[in-house]
């Protein structure tokens, strides 16, 4: 049983059922979002004349968003993959239906790696898996240009954020932490992961945008070569606590975090705007404070933020977590305020 839905700027036709592997073509609702950013994401950055690769392509939903609303100019050629011929036949349909006839477009029925090592490169690449993008990884960091973006998106989190500790150490090759900064640690240590594989190719990867969201995580990276700029990616590979090791440098590009901001004025983009501007590492969670400490009346978020930044520090809400407050204060200078 098919069905038609509407999202972004395209109607697509899906399949339908329970949300699942076992759907004959995989469509996710709730990945909208992941989408949207990518697209957001790639109108807001200064490059024209992608070659872009959609690897696990599936119903084509983001590629043929991709081609109707990235801004002229971008899409020098789109290719797109699946290894099902079911969703090959659903990507064709599914162009028809959007009136999108292209000589940019190219579709291939393959393996994912063969189809990237086969290639000879793209400027983006989007792995966007059931599950963990590991399976991909060597083959897109091989294939990812000089200056590309590759973009990851990882759906197995309760490894990544320390529900299944000897998962994550056998995927991850690192130890996660469950408490609150839980997803903020499996994000840092995600990106390790990725940056280890992209140092074997002497290929410096750094997180450009980050974030997790409901089931996943997902991080965009750009990429540069040499080893001088690997052996300062690795020089930011540290432990927290028991937990790591992780990347401990930036989640976002500010400036990158802002333009896309400007582009769509979504809440979600505000606060990563807003805590992409606070380089630290981890966050206040601010219940669980006042747990800790027993502190019983607590000042309201809002009044809270207020007295951060007149005692000169800089805070903001971080999107890891409601409770959670990103900033420079202290601990104990916290604790003062808070009362
Ligand atoms: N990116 C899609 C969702 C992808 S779901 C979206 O935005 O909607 C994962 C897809 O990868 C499925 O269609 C599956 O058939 C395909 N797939 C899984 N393993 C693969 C492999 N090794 N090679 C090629 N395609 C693969």
């Amino acid at each position: 049983m098919t069905d038609f839905i509407t999202e972004g700027k395209v109607k697509i036709k899906v399949y339908k059922g329970k949300i699942s592997k076992k759907l004959p073509v995989f469509y996710n609702p709730v990945m909208e979002l992941n989408r949207t950013i990518s697209v957001v994401l790639l109108n807001s950055i200064n490059k024209n004349n992608l070659q872009i690769a959609l690897p696990l392509a599936a119903s084509g939903i983001r590629g043929i968003r991709f081609l109707k609303e990235l801004k002229k100019g971008k899409i020098k050629t789109l290719e797109m993959n699946d290894y099902s011929s079911q969703a090959l036949r659903l990507i064709k349909e599914n162009l028809k239906i959007n009136k999108i006839k292209s000589k940019k477009i190219k579709l291939h029925n393959s393996n994912a790696n063969i189809f990237l090592l086969e290639s000879s490169g793209f400027d983006y690449i989007d792995i966007d898996p059931f599950g963990t993008p590991n399976p991909f990884l060597d083959a897109a960091i091989i294939r990812i240009a000089r200056d590309g973006i590759l973009a990851i998106t990882a759906t197995d989190t309760s490894a990544l954020a320390g529900t299944y500790i000897n998962a994550c150490k056998r995927k991850y090759f690192a130890i996660p932490l469950k408490n609150e900064l839980k997803h903020e640690i499996g994000i840092r240590i995600l990106i390790r992961k990725v940056q280890l594989i992209g140092a074997q190719y002497e290929k410096a990867l750094t997180p450009i945008f980050s974030y997790s969201k409901e089931h996943y995580m997902r991080i965009f990276f750009k990429c540069e070569k040499g080893k001088k700029k690997v052996d300062e990616i690795i020089e930011k590979h540290g432990h927290y606590e028991n937990s790591g090791p992780m990347w401990l440098g930036q989640l976002w590009d500010k400036k990158l975090a802002e333009k896309m901001y400007m582009q769509e004025k979504t809440d979600f983009l505000k606060i990563i705007k807003n805590e992409s501007k606070i380089d630290v590492f981890g966050f206040y969670d601010i219940h669980a404070i006042c747990k800790k400490h027993k502190i019983k009346q607590i000042p309201s978020f809002d009044v809270l933020i207020e007295r951060i930044k007149k005692a000169g520090y800089k805070v903001s809400k971080t999107h890891f977590k409601p409770e959670g407050l990103k900033s420079t204060i202290l601990l104990p200078k916290l604790l003062q305020l808070m009362k």
